[in-house]
């Protein structure tokens, strides 16, 4: 099959879905593989390393469409790019379908064999292919870096001729995976680190890090997870508690990530403005959860604001392209993999297998059918 990878369109999207070492791989598996010029520029791979891993370099977006069997990119495309497509192609992209039900019915009227990145089941067998953690854990990483170059001081404590530096220190809210990217990073730069989930068995994660678990004093039964390892919404009294430690702790604080998301909802409001105003000037605020209305009452999204004491507080959404070699490549990896299963006899043949659970659960609209919600996966 004739692969092609497209150059993204999306404003601040630095991100490519091919990179030579993934079609490399692709090219083992009987495939050809077509790169529009330019898509890997901002990620630092150029046409003439394309070329040089045997890649064909093909000029403007149109034509790639058309002499593609599978089309790859990373956002979901944009409508016109989807028009381009035709009956039996098969697109590999984030695709977020329950947000973009417009979109996917084009996608079922004109037969495009759609696979949502976004939709692999979270299973072991599908990790390889886990985009959402790849760039969940980039989000993580990117948050303390971009904290600590907001951030006026180090994060770790020295003692200098001048004098004693303390450590700084970090609070992470929510320990899923951009949340233990960032506990890792933070310890990692010698900050003391605290971090909470509403999930208890986070703590020993959260511990086997070198942090420490903020654990409250809740007398009632509070489990706050719900199926899948995800959170469930948090009872008011929890709530509560919740919030009365985290103005405990603000005054103390240098830097807060915040990442709590649960399904299916708005991002629970945590960081509330007045504990911003407790902060001492120079904190920082990074709030991952931005895009889905964030956890701090003053993030903005998309933008670094700062509070009338001195707070910077970011709402920035595009962290993974932010570190686009690292981001690409994983998520090129990330597609290779499914591209590997997809192609079972290694012989440059897609077999869409629909009784696979993880190519089932992923793909969103298949044979002019829409194909989403998938039923729930046989194997865990
Ligand atoms: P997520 O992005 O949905 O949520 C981030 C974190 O926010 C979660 O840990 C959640 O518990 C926490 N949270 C929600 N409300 C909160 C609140 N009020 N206060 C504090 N924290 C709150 O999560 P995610 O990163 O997508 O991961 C979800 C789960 O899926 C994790 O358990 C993860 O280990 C699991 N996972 C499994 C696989 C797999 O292949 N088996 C792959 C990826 C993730």
């Amino acid at each position: 099959m004739k692969i092609g990878s497209l150059k993204e369109t999306t404003e601040r999207e630095a991100r490519v879905a091919l990179t030579p070492d993934s079609a490399r791989q692709l090219i083992k598996l009987g495939h050809e593989c077509l790169v529009e010029s330019g898509a890997g520029a901002k990620s630092g791979f150029s046409d003439e390393a394309y070329r040089s891993a045997g890649i064909v370099v093909v000029e403007d977006a149109v034509a790639l469409s058309a002499a593609s069997d599978v089309l790859v990119k990373v956002r979901p495309p944009q409508p016109d790019e989807l028009d381009r497509l035709f009956a039996g192609q098969t697109l590999i992209s984030f695709f977020y379908p329950s947000q973009n039900e417009r979109l996917l019915q084009q996608a079922v009227e004109r037969g495009v064999n759609t696979i949502a990145m976004d939709m692999v089941p979270r299973i072991s067998r599908a990790q390889k292919m886990d985009a959402l953690s790849s760039m969940a854990n980039i989000a993580g990483y990117r948050a303390v870096i971009e904290a600590g170059n907001n951030f006026g001081r180090f994060f770790t404590g020295q003692v200098t001729a001048a004098g004693k530096v303390p450590p700084a220190k970090v609070l992470v809210i929510g320990a899923g995976v951009a949340g233990l990217a960032a506990i890792g990073t933070a310890t990692s730069l010698g900050a003391i680190t605290l971090a909470f989930d509403v999930r208890p068995e986070v703590a020993e994660q959260i511990e086997s890090m070198g942090a420490e678990f903020v654990y409250l004093d809740f007398a009632g039964q509070q489990d706050g997870s719900a199926s899948g390892g995800y959170a469930a919404p948090s009872s008011p009294e929890f709530r509560e508690k919740q919030l009365s430690k985290f103005r405990e702790l603000a005054p103390e604080v240098d830097i807060v990530i915040t990442t709590a998301l649960i399904p299916g909802r708005d991002a629970p409001k945590l960081w509330l403005a007045d504990m911003v105003a407790a902060m001492k000037p120079g904190s920082v605020v990074v709030d991952l959860a931005a895009e889905r209305g964030g956890n701090c009452d003053l993030t903005r999204l998309d933008e670094k604001v700062i509070s009338d004491n001195g707070v910077t507080i970011i709402g920035y959404t595009d962290f993974p392209s932010r570190m686009a070699a690292q981001s690409s490549s994983l998520y090129a990896m990330n597609i290779r993999h499914m591209l590997a299963d997809l192609t079972p006899g290694k012989d440059g043949k897609l077999v869409h297998n629909m009784d696979d659970d993880v190519i089932r659960g992923a793909t969103v609209a298949f044979d002019g059918s829409l194909t989403f919600p998938p039923p729930p996966p046989k194997v865990q």
